[in-house]
């Protein structure tokens, strides 16, 4: 069945908005973040009518709605990662805080010098500081795996750099940059027949379907719910119980203790150990009608109409002389990165703002990246299923205009 955009674009009000210049938004910028359907911003609104009250310790009818409400997301969260019994859901302020988890409380008892921990060249810093802040305090190295000259990660280098001293294996489903999408079910094999753990970065891949844990032995899952169309400052952090419930917390405080003394305290387990002091409860609880939102979306249309956004794209963009796509990978979610010769990232993404596109340009969180590029950044265009190939022809008619104007 054709993917039915125009009423898709309905659930979004905010793509109805004129920019300054009087044209309405062409929002391209959705590996920053995405826009919310008429479901979240409504239960948002609805929680704070209705419901709102802190979790889990008042003996009051409103505060154990919220309660039930904030662990029924926490299932809903789970069962739309498809995640077997096994695993659990922590909430976090979004992929930064649930990658920090994984390297600071996992790493700080788990590594110790002379232990590895492998990355990739197209990691984003939320995948990359942490580990640094974890080998300096532990002694353990980071070693990269390389990227091909397509922007795929070179799995001869990645088995080269995977070996006994392998602790764990941290790596983006999909990259903000290049776009690519790892094959995570190889790659956790892989690990796996090493003997490292695995930890995904899915902050780019659930945005567009690819949050199938079923088929990939993982064992830690990042992902933010403001880029799946949820609230920001929500997350999660989903992960193999039996490892969260070995880690030690970071975060100390209330909500998170079985019992305190000036003697010591002990610790909840997961997932209310990681959760200490008040949460982001509306935020958590509405991630749900994002995640419920998305599972009414016919998929495979919607990734095939992303699919023919993105080959309209690159095609495109391919024609200007002096233009070079960055990842060109063979999977990949709708983003396109490119630099134009004699021409500066920034001048170009503030001129298409005057034809009300929003798209991003610098180095994206990802300077090794960058560096292995060899740039200072590029301009991105991020896409999601409500945009439109009319919107795609536009950018591509606009950009004419603005590089004809700036060479
Ligand atoms: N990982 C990747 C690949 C990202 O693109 C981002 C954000 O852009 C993050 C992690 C961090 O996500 P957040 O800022 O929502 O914590």
């Amino acid at each position: 069945m054709k993917f039915d955009v125009e009423k898709i674009r309905e659930d979004f009000p905010i793509l109805s908005e004129k920019m300054a210049c009087g044209r309405p938004l062409v929002y391209f910028d959705n590996a920053a973040t995405a826009q919310k359907p008429r479901p979240v911003i409504e239960a948002t609104a609805q929680f704070y009518s209705q419901d709102n009250a802190n979790i889990h310790r008042g003996a009051y009818e409103l505060s154990d709605r919220a309660t039930s409400m904030y662990e029924k997301s926490r299932e809903d969260v789970k069962n739309f990662l498809h995640a077997a019994a096994e695993y659990e859901a922590v909430f976090t302020s979004g992929a930064t805080e649930s990658l920090n988890i994984v390297a600071q409380c996992w790493g700080a008892d788990n590594l110790k010098p002379g232990d590895e921990i492998l990355l990739s060249e197209m990691e984003h810093h939320a995948n990359i500081v942490p580990w640094q802040f974890m080998a300096e305090r532990t002694g353990a190295k980071i070693k990269v795996a390389k990227i091909t000259p397509e922007g795929e990660l070179d799995m001869d280098d990645f088995r080269a750099k995977l070996g006994g001293r392998t602790k764990i294996v941290s790596i983006a489903h999909a990259s903000n940059v290049l776009g690519t999408i790892n094959d995570i079910s190889s790659i956790a094999a892989e690990a796996r027949r090493a003997g490292a753990l695995i930890s995904v970065d899915a902050a780019q891949s659930s945005p567009h379907f690819l949050d199938n844990l079923e088929c990939a032995d993982i064992d830690f899952l990042s992902l933010s719910s403001h880029k799946c169309f949820g609230p920001t400052g929500s997350g999660a952090l989903v992960a193999r119980k039996k490892l969260l419930d070995n880690m030690r917390p970071w975060k100390f405080g209330g909500d998170m203790i079985e019992d305190v003394a000036w003697s010591g305290t002990t610790f909840r387990p997961s997932p209310e150990r990681f959760e200490a002091g008040t949460p982001n409860i509306s935020g958590n609880v509405v991630f749900s009608q994002a995640c419920a939102y998305l599972s009414k979306i016919d998929r495979m249309a919607a990734q095939e109409h992303e699919d023919e956004l993105l080959e309209a794209l690159t095609e495109g963009l391919l024609e200007f002389d002096g233009l070079k796509i960055f990842g060109r990978a063979k999977n990949k979610v709708p983003v396109v990165s490119f630099a134009v010769e004699g021409v500066h990232y920034n001048d170009i993404s503030s001129m298409l703002n005057n034809y009300a596109i929003a798209v991003r340009a610098g180095h994206h969180c990802a300077e090794p990246l960058m560096g292995t590029l060899g740039l200072m950044g590029t301009c991105r265009v991020s896409l999601a299923f409500y945009n439109t190939m009319e919107e795609v022809e536009y950018f591509l008619r606009s950009l004419r205009h603005i590089l004809s104007v700036l060479r």
